[in-house]
């Protein structure tokens, strides 16, 4: 499979009042075309900064990619001009994000909205893009499509600004679609919806997905690799069944452990005890030494490097650090 998106080495600082936060520190993600990617940790884990610093949506904050490239189809996006980046931006790669509120213009009708986008980088004329529109909100499931292209976000329910931000970021028909947390503020039934549409789309048109989740039951219904990150840090990489059949990380299982069922959310890991540590103050070794039943002296010391524990598999531990497992 070809690769689509290749991040190497990502760190993103922010420069705050209170010193410097180390919120991505050298992140490594690939995405192949087509594939699902799903990047689950708990809140504060990086996996949002690392997202928004793909899109270079960093502006309003005070973070800052410090280190390393983000290669979409070769090139590094982190060398494109501002206008450059637009071009990508919501036609190559969209983002949908867990409060709908966020993305879509209050004072703008919602077909106005998708239909910018689409006239801008479809390059289609007036009423062949209002056609598109209409015919996008059809698809996410919006009844009276024709009525609510007029409408306004705010007067919407939250499920139906979901699908329209949905709708706005495939209208495009992106290569990529980022997705942060884009079910966990939806009731159950509406969450399936969404997770259903996004893979009818991802059928139709081969997009790629990163999913950004806290919710291990999303994960195990719509991903085909998954990265755990702990800490700014990616601690773990594998294909989905190894994540649920064999973890090897002592966080990865750790979070396994803290869900008897599927379904329930990773809020707070009841198995872990301790939380994650304060990113101004990280421990020196593992940073999940803190909070690791299996932490060693050196663990305290010395940050562990990713080994090869399966085909497909690799984790960042010193458990795994024996005669057989490759340093990778
Ligand atoms: Fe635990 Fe040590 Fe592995 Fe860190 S490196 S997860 S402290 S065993
Ligand atoms: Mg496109």
């Amino acid at each position: 499979k070809k690769k689509l998106l290749e991040v190497h080495n990502l760190k993103t600082y922010f420069f705050g009042d209170h010193g410097v936060v180390p919120a991505v520190d050298g992140v490594d993600i690939l995405i192949h075309e087509g594939e699902t990617l799903g990047v689950v940790g708990e809140s504060g884990c990086g996996k949002s900064v690392t997202s928004l610093s793909i899109m270079r949506l960093l502006m309003d904050t005070p973070g800052k990619v410090i280190n390393g490239s983000i290669k979409f189809e070769g090139k590094d996006l982190l060398q494109l001009s501002e206008k450059e980046m637009q071009e990508i931006r919501g036609n190559d790669i969209a983002m949908i994000f867990q409060e709908p509120m966020t993305s879509l213009n209050p004072v703008l009708r919602i077909g106005e909205q998708i239909q910018e986008a689409v006239e801008l980088h479809l390059k289609y004329d007036k009423n062949k893009a209002k056609k598109h529109v209409i015919g996008m909100l059809k698809l996410v499931g919006i009844p009276r499509a024709e009525e609510i292209y007029y409408e306004y976000p705010y007067q919407l329910s939250g499920g139906m600004r979901q699908r329209v931000m949905i709708a706005m970021a495939m209208s495009c028909d992106p290569k990529l679609l980022i997705a942060d947390e884009p079910t966990t503020a939806l009731d159950v039934t509406i969450q399936a919806q969404i997770l259903d549409l996004m893979r009818k789309l991802q059928n139709e048109n081969g997009t790629s997905i990163m999913l950004i989740t806290h919710d291990l039951g999303v994960v195990a219904e719509m991903c085909d690799r998954v990265v755990v990150m702990y800490a700014g840090r990616v601690v773990e990489e594998a294909d989905v069944f190894q994540i649920f059949e064999e973890p090897k990380h002592p966080y990865t299982i750790g979070l396994l452990n803290s869900i008897p069922k599927l379904r329930q959310k990773i809020d707070r890991l009841d198995s872990i005890p301790g939380i994650v540590p304060n990113p101004t103050n990280m421990p020196k070794g593992c940073k999940f030494a803190p909070r690791c039943q299996h932490a060693m002296d050196h663990c305290l010391e010395r940050e562990p490097s990713f080994y090869q524990v399966g085909e497909h598999h690799k984790c960042k531990c010193w458990l795994y650090q024996s005669e057989l497992a490759k340093e990778v």
